[in-house]
């Protein structure tokens, strides 16, 4: 319900912003006519008054989406607060397990439909080291193309095409360096960790990471427009000397060439394939570039007050980023004592990570954290999901003693701890999983840094029947779902009348990286009641290794038929079903496919995470 306050006043907030931004534009406007007629001066121009209202028409088509998004969430939370309510002290919960029509149709055809028929999660791969990404949704598609079209409309409409082409070209010039500054608002604001869009739209990271380089794509080409139109009208005018001489003599110029060459620089090594191979090369040098292109692009506009303010705005978005990533770094990690972290080599080439706090916090299900360890990889930190948070209430440090945490005895309270699980690659996680072998019984203790918590929570507390399903180290995601609804469960304060987990893992080794947590989770009052967990084994060494250990906890070899198991669980569902998915992209494209092919015939809710941008 507090998720839902704040979204609203949020959303006031957001519509103060602007209709106040709306009045001073209007005053602006009538103020500089004003003086226009009654000065008789040429400035502002036509020209410049139009990019104004096109710059206006850019922030209140933006502001309106996030507005209108913002609305749907809100009525979201509502319905499902209610559902909660409703549903609670119930079995009995037909009535949601029926969809609504139209919007069932919406999301299988639009909101959780992949661009064409199947892929949207699964990347294109040439090899294990060459990546090229992946597609949209169609939904995400739809919305890029809106705000392709909006741009490519912005920089044609109110051209008179039929005037000489000096004109033309100037007008162009003009207006596509323009859009290209007003796009770096929304391209800077989707880079951040801390986009308050995250929890006011609900919308994940990696969907904002992928309008980031849409719209980074945009600014680049506009740039380009405007340094080509520049040119062109330049050479035409007076030869390629005096585009020579103007770039010699003239500090604008010379600096608006290199803030285009310096995003034609960054566009060139962005590429899926770059990014994925070489991450943090791409990273240090992507920000760099981004340093570059704000310093030139500050001196080219020194005769453009108004397209400066817009690249304050982008400063100052950027610096807030920076400044609240440095605020939780020293707030979570320097305290009384300081952050440090177990390290312990797990089978399947896998760690897990247990980190003392130096501050406890509250995690809730779906966050992560950035996790850095100086000693290991400098400055450099990597997301990893928090898979299990305990208080610690031992008497002697666990840590030091070298024990999981959960199973000495409780005295008093200490401080907290949170625990991931990683699967080794070949960077960060290669170079921490050879010094924990390193280490005595592959374990070791290093100073580590905490930055976050990150991530929105889905509530799944409203539905009736949720399948979780899990690939590999994916799980780390689903565990504290699963731990969240059996207690809601024992409590009787959620809706969830049944939990399927699923988790495909190649060899039963891997049970050990949740092992601990699973025998708590296990021993939950009520647990049998509620859960069931499908383990599916891929790579077998021998048919003994399938063992199910009871009838709610059951062991497969090979892959699971997901749309058969989605059809036995829709057959007996229980009010409204959320099924989410952590892990492949070949999984996660499976379980869209067989949640969308039941939109029709069931109520049923798809949420996905992803481990990757
Ligand atoms: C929200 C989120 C939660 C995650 N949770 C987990 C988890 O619980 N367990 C787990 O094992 N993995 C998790 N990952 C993936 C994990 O962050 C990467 O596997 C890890 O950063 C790879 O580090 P590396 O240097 O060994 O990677 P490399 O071998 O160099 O690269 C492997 C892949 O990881 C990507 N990658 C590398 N560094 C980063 C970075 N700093 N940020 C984002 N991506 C990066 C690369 O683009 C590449 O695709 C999560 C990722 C995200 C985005």
């Amino acid at each position: 319900m507090s998720t839902l306050l704040i979204r609203g006043q949020v959303l006031v907030l957001v519509a103060s912003i602007y209709s106040l931004a709306v009045r001073a534009e209007t005053a602006h406007e009538q103020s500089s006519s004003s003086k226009h007629s009654v000065e008789g001066k040429d400035d502002p121009t036509i020209a410049s008054l139009e990019n104004q209202r096109f710059t206006k028409f850019f922030f209140v088509a933006l502001l309106s989406v996030v507005a209108a998004i913002a609305c749907y969430q809100i009525a979201l939370q509502g319905v499902r607060y209610l559902r909660t309510l409703v549903c609670m002290g119930t079995t009995s919960q037909r009535y949601f397990t029926r969809p609504h029509k139209l919007f069932a149709s919406m999301k299988q055809h639009i909101f959780y439909a992949p661009l064409f028929s199947v892929r949207h999660n699964q990347e294109f791969r040439l090899s294990s080291a060459i990546n090229f990404g992946t597609l949209p949704t169609r939904f995400q598609a739809l919305f890029l193309l809106g705000y392709l079209g909006m741009n490519a409309s912005f920089c044609a409409v109110s051209i008179d095409w039929s005037k000489d082409r000096q004109t033309v070209l100037e007008t162009l010039r003009n207006r596509s360096g323009v859009l290209s500054i007003i796009n770096m608002l929304p391209l800077v604001l989707m880079a951040g960790r801390n986009n308050p869009l995250i929890w006011i739209l609900g919308i994940s990271f990696d969907t904002y990471n992928l309008l980031h380089r849409w719209f980074g794509r945009i600014v680049v080409l506009e740039a380009l427009v405007h340094t080509l139109a520049w040119t062109i009208s330049t050479v035409e005018k007076s030869g390629w000397p005096t585009v020579g001489t103007a770039l010699k003599h003239s500090n604008m110029i010379l600096t608006g060439l290199i803030g285009t060459a310096a995003l034609v620089v960054i566009f060139l090594q962005s590429p899926s394939a770059v990014r994925h191979a070489f991450y943090e090369v791409f990273l240090h040098l992507h920000i760099a570039l981004a340093i570059v292109v704000i310093i030139a692009v500050w001196a080219h506009l020194h005769r453009c007050p108004r397209e400066r303010q817009v690249l304050v705005g982008v400063i100052a978005a950027w610096g807030f980023e920076r400044t609240m990533r440095l605020v939780s770094l020293v707030y979570r990690n320097f305290g009384q004592s300081k952050t440090t972290a177990m390290v312990e080599t797990l089978p399947g080439d896998a760690l897990r990570i247990t980190v003392k706090l130096a501050r406890p916090f509250s995690i809730v299900t779906g966050h992560y954290v950035y996790l850095y360890m100086p000693t290991v990889a400098w400055w450099t930190s990597h997301p990893f999901s928090v898979a299990w948070s305990e208080e610690q209430l031992d008497e002697e440090d666990s840590i030091q003693k070298d024990e999981p945490i959960l199973q000495r005895n409780s005295l008093e309270p200490r401080s907290s701890y949170i625990s991931l699980i990683v699967r080794r690659r070949t960077g960060f996680t290669d170079k921490l999983f050879q010094r924990a072998e390193a280490g005595v019984h592959g374990r070791i203790h290093v100073n580590a840094l905490i930055e976050g918590p990150y991530g929105r929570q889905q509530d799944l507390h409203s539905y009736g029947t949720v399948m979780l399903f899990a690939g590999g180290v994916g799980i780390t995601h689903q565990v504290p779902y699963v731990r969240n609804l059996v207690e809601g469960f024992g409590n009787g304060t959620v809706a969830t009348r049944k939990i399927i987990l699923v988790w495909i893992i190649q060899s039963p080794e891997h049970l050990e990286w949740i092992r601990p947590w699973m025998t708590t989770i296990l021993g939950m009052p009520r647990r049998r009641e509620v859960l069931r967990i499908l383990l599916f084994i891929t790579r077998p060494r021998s048919t003994k290794e399938i063992q199910s250990p009871s009838a709610t906890v059951q062991m497969f070899p090979g892959r699971p038929n997901i749309d058969t198991l989605l059809r036995i669980e829709v057959e007996n569902q229980i009010g409204a079903m959320a099924v989410t998915v952590c892990g492949t992209g070949t999984l996660s494209d499976d379980v869209r496919q067989a949640v969308r092919s039941r939109q029709l015939k069931s109520n049923i809710d798809f949420i996905e995470e992803s481990f990757s941008w």
